[in-house]
């Protein structure tokens, strides 16, 4: 079996290692399990997630602390996986019955018709390093409480966080064979993707991943692929009469957790006439903020990059902007030769020819300057992904009009990219999913419907197209 590390990219300590999983063993152990779990009260499923948001919440400082050492989040950002755990579980129970419960219409003589839903198996929960807790639980939540078996592959480079959340999970009382998680990378989920006994993939990840495991379901329509992606998220400044406040939500939405967040803005769409006033505002706050260790004190706004070879690509990545016309306003560095720290890159990239329409995930923010409103929403639209997209400023006919021509699953004005509902579904259009949005509406794929006409006494005669003897013969 191939071994596994996982180091803090802020120190480079080693912080977990272990060998990756059997994925055969561990599906047809889930497999064996599922019937039983299936078979419980609905209510004794709902118990033991409630009984998991309480762990979460007695462990929020563990869960926390080991996030932050994991993946280089501030501890503060870091908490925040344990709190939107805690939601998710309570969003997941209400989805549920709102959206896959049961329904019965009681007819004459005793006919009734009834829909109620039916787990599909086993599901495998593939997922990201950047939120290595609560983007997991958001799958494994409702998975389990449709009652499905859960084969669960975080991230390999996040896979302690992985085993606390199953630890804790099983500690709740879902039962060890049902929920299993599967250590290692590319292989594994190549291999859950393409199991017999694996009924859906409930991905979240890059674009790129989604693709890769679409052409491997290219033959088997059977089997449900749910894909949440990433974006090349827009966000359009506008009229407004504080640019400190606007600026603020800008660099809230590129730079948390260090750009490293599906719903990051990325391309920043200024009107021509504040450009100025705007960059310099955004040059001033961002020179302020703090690039530390998560646990640093004063707390930083942003810890580093996942890893050294990220690093790199980010930094190639802005060069590629600066050597292909773009015009750099805060250049991105590397404090440290031998740590993935980034200082944020902000670029004008405004006579770029050919911009490219990429996800770089990290703190890398692009600048376009237009003329006129409708310029803007065409540039905002400029992209073949479509998760989340802002307006800051603006008049309520400027909102109106984004509104209706933004092309994206999240449309926010005067809030970040990153600020989405709880009790809303979570998922974009174009190359950031595949119409199966998760959060509140995960419940919609966790679970098939089951239509069903009954009646107790078997009650029936053919009273047409029949000849006359055989009619008589019948009765
Ligand atoms: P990634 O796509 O590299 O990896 C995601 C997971 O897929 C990992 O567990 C990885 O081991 C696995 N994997 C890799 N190749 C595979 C294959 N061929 N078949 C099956 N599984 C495979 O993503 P990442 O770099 O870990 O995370 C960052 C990405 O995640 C960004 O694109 C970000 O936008 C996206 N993301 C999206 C959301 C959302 O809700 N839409 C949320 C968080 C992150």
């Amino acid at each position: 079996m191939a071994e596994l590390k996982s180091h803090e990219p802020a120190t480079g300590a080693l912080l977990w290692e272990g060998e990756a999983s059997d994925v055969d063993a561990e599906v047809a152990c889930i497999t064996a399990a599922c019937p039983q779990w299936a078979a419980r009260a609905f209510s004794y499923r709902i118990e033991t997630m409630r009984r998991f948001a309480n762990l979460v919440r007695a462990h929020e400082t563990e869960l926390a602390d080991l996030v932050a050492r994991e993946t280089g989040r501030p501890l503060w950002d870091a908490r925040t996986e344990a709190t939107g755990i805690m939601e998710a579980v309570e969003q997941a129970v209400s989805a549920y019955s709102q959206r896959t419960g049961q329904k019965r219409l009681e007819g004459a003589l005793g006919a009734r018709q009834a829909l109620r839903h039916k787990p599909h198996g086993v599901l495998a929960v593939i997922t990201p390093y950047n939120s290595p807790a609560l983007v997991p639980a958001s799958h494994i939540i409702p998975a389990l409480i449709a009652g499905n078996g859960v084969a669960f592959k975080p991230s390999e480079k996040t896979p302690a966080v992985g085993l606390l959340l199953v630890k804790m999970l099983h500690e709740a009382g879902i039962p060890p064979d049902i929920l299993r998680c599967i250590i290692g990378g590319r292989e594994a989920g190549e291999a859950l993707t393409v199991h017999d006994s694996v009924a859906g993939i409930l991905f979240t990840g890059s674009a790129q991943t989604g693709a890769a495991i679409n052409r491997a379901l290219a033959e088997r329509p059977d089997k449900l692929a749910a894909l949440e992606m990433g974006g090349n998220n827009p966000m359009i400044l506008w009229d407004t009469p504080d640019i400190a406040s606007v600026v603020a939500l800008v660099i809230q939405s590129a730079f948390l957790s260090g750009g490293q967040r599906c719903t990051a803005g990325r391309r920043l769409i200024i009107k021509d006439s504040l450009a100025d006033i705007v960059i310099e505002e955004l040059r001033r706050m961002t020179s302020r903020l703090l690039i530390d260790h998560p646990h640093a004190d004063p707390a930083p706004y942003m810890g580093p990059a996942i890893d050294m070879r990220t690093a790199d690509n980010l930094t190639d990545g802005f060069l590629y902007l600066m050597s292909n016309g773009g015009r750099p306003i805060t250049h991105m560095r590397r404090p440290q030769d031998n740590a993935p720290f980034l200082t944020p890159g902000i670029i004008d990239v405004t006579a770029m020819e050919k911009r490219p329409d990429a996800e770089l995930f990290g703190p890398i923010l692009q600048i376009v300057r237009v003329a006129d409103f409708d310029t803007a929403i065409v540039e905002a639209n400029n992209s073949r992904y479509g998760l989340c997209a802002a307006l800051f400023g603006g008049s309520p006919d400027h909102y109106d009009r984004f509104w209706a021509n933004a092309r994206a699953g999240i449309v926010n004005w005067n809030r970040p990219t990153t600020s989405n509902l709880p009790g809303a579904p979570l998922g974009g259009v174009g190359l950031s999913g595949n119409h199966r949005p998760g959060a509140f509406y995960a419940a919609d794929h966790c679970a098939y419907p089951v239509a069903s006409a009954e009646i107790e006494q078997a009650r029936a005669t053919i009273g047409i197209g029949l000849k006359a003897d055989e009619i008589i013969a019948d009765r």
